[in-house]
């Protein structure tokens, strides 16, 4: 760089620097406010207590479906570790649900070439007779093929879906793949199947299984239903190219504890606001995991984000004007329980809500922000926007966001929310198997991910716009 261009490089810098902070001190953060911005970033980009929180919760406590063991630990886990970290208030509301009981599966490809094959029963499904079925395999390469089929041609037959769920970085193959595993059962029973087996919804090669929730329909007979690994699919598509019967035998244990009516809890924990106390912005994740794994990722990272990200606003000389209340939500997995009964209780407190974010997706570092929000309020989320920037955070163009998981609950009711999108290329390689461990968290991109919320949850909890506007 030559002298004369570094002069004009570096007045340029000094005025876009200028003209850039006379932009924000014009808008909702003061300069004291934008130092203390600037600190809760650094604060939590050195910190590592998400980490510690995510490492604590799988090693003390591990998996926490709905009703399980784990589940009533981990609800006095969040409580205590909440308390310790300083949060001005802390509770429980309760949510009740069944109690899924997942037993055991086995698969068995019988003919034409025998093998033994790995899969998971889906979340919700009933189990086969005792001594387990073995029937012909009906394939379909996707859930619309399954839809196509005319009623009574499954009968006495397995049904199959080998669907492939894509690779994204934004997990969009998701939606794709998963309704299939939400009511594909149904269908499958509808044209006379005895039961259903599809290709996991997930993006790894792995000879794990992926779980998920499923539903049954009433006046439909509940068939069980099961997940086969990604590489036992392939097996068994392989075995079908051959064009000869393909004869499998599952047997399944899984039951719905019809007798027990299982109690669980949202847990919340706040940081009173100075000024704003009945204002809210909410941060969000859920508590409960499935039972496959220890729920590092799901939804461990969000739990050990909004918790620090909180705890790091705490910390603080001064609250924020608005509230900020960490909600970690029950029995998202088996159906956003914890979310629907939230809604409930604080139905007559919605308009209360100021904003809210959750984290349930994504391993890797935070690459765009979508809000949705009032159109007057864009200007605030555009300043919110500038702060994120040199952290390689953009802002999408779309103002649709409605916030992810239980958050969407809260949302529907008109709640402002804010998105993150994260870089999720390999959650799916994890998600709802026994590979949700600890050591797929990146501890890098959880500082970087927690920095990113800490400063959104400070930002929204002094800014003096009206989100719904
Ligand atoms: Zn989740």
């Amino acid at each position: 760089m030559s002298p004369k261009t570094k002069i004009i490089a570096s007045t340029c810098l000094a005025l876009c620097m200028s003209v850039g902070s006379f932009f924000v001190s014009a808008q909702q953060l003061n300069a004291e406010q934008q130092a203390q911005l600037n600190e809760l970033k650094n604060t939590a980009l050195q910190s590592d207590l998400s980490y510690q929180l995510i490492e604590s919760l799988t090693t003390e406590v591990g998996h926490r479906l709905m009703g399980s063991e784990g589940d009533k630990k981990s609800i006095v886990w969040a409580v205590d570790k909440m308390k310790a970290l300083g949060f001005d208030k802390v509770w429980t509301e309760e949510v009740t649900g069944s109690y899924w009981l997942r037993g055991d599966a086995k698969a068995k490809i019988i003919a034409p070439y025998p093998h033994d094959v790995v899969v998971l029963a889906l979340g919700g499904s009933v189990g086969t007779a005792e001594k387990g079925l073995t029937a012909n395999v009906a394939h379909f390469e996707t859930f619309a093929d399954l839809k196509a089929a005319p009623d009574n041609s499954l009968n006495g037959k397995i049904a199959f879906v080998s669907y492939q769920m894509e690779r994204h970085i934004d997990g969009k193959g998701y939606g794709p793949a998963v309704g299939t595993r939400v009511t594909g059962a149904v269908v499958a029973a509808q044209k006379g199947a005895s039961a259903l087996v599809m290709r996991s919804v997930g993006t790894d090669n792995n000879r794990t299984a992926h779980t998920g929730v499923m539903r049954y329909k009433d006046g439909v007979k509940k068939i069980p239903a099961a997940t086969l690994s990604n590489p036992d699919a392939d097996l068994l598509v392989n075995q079908l190219k051959r064009g000869k019967p393909v004869s499998l035998f599952l047997k399944m244990t899984a039951k719905t504890d019809a007798e027990v009516i299982a109690k669980t809890a949202n847990v919340i924990g706040e940081f009173t606001g100075s000024e704003l106390p009945n204002e809210i912005v909410a941060l969000g994740a859920h508590l409960d995991s499935w039972d496959v794994g220890t729920g590092a990722l799901d939804d461990g990272l969000g739990i050990g984000m909004v918790v620090a990200a909180a705890h790091h606003i705490g910390q603080l000389p001064k609250r924020p004007k608005r509230t900020i209340p960490v909600i970690l939500f029950a029995a998202e997995e088996v159906g956003l329980l914890g979310a629907k009964e939230y809604v409930k209780v604080h139905k007559n407190d919605m308009v209360n809500h100021a904003i809210g974010a959750e984290w349930d997706f994504g391993i890797g570092r935070i690459y765009k922000m979508t809000p949705g929000v009032g159109a007057q309020s864009l200007n605030a989320i555009r300043e919110l926007a500038q702060y994120l920037a040199p952290l390689g955070v953009s802002l999408s163009p779309d103002n649709n966001a409605k916030g992810q998981s239980d958050m969407s609950a809260l949302s529907n009711l008109g709640m402002p929310s804010i998105n993150f999108s994260p870089d999720g290329s390999n959650y799916f390689d994890y998600h709802h198997t026994e590979n949700d461990t600890l050591d797929k968290v990146e501890p890098e991109a959880l500082k970087f991910n927690t920095a990113i919320y800490t400063m959104y949850a400070y930002f929204a909890a002094q800014a003096a716009v009206d989100f719904r506007k």
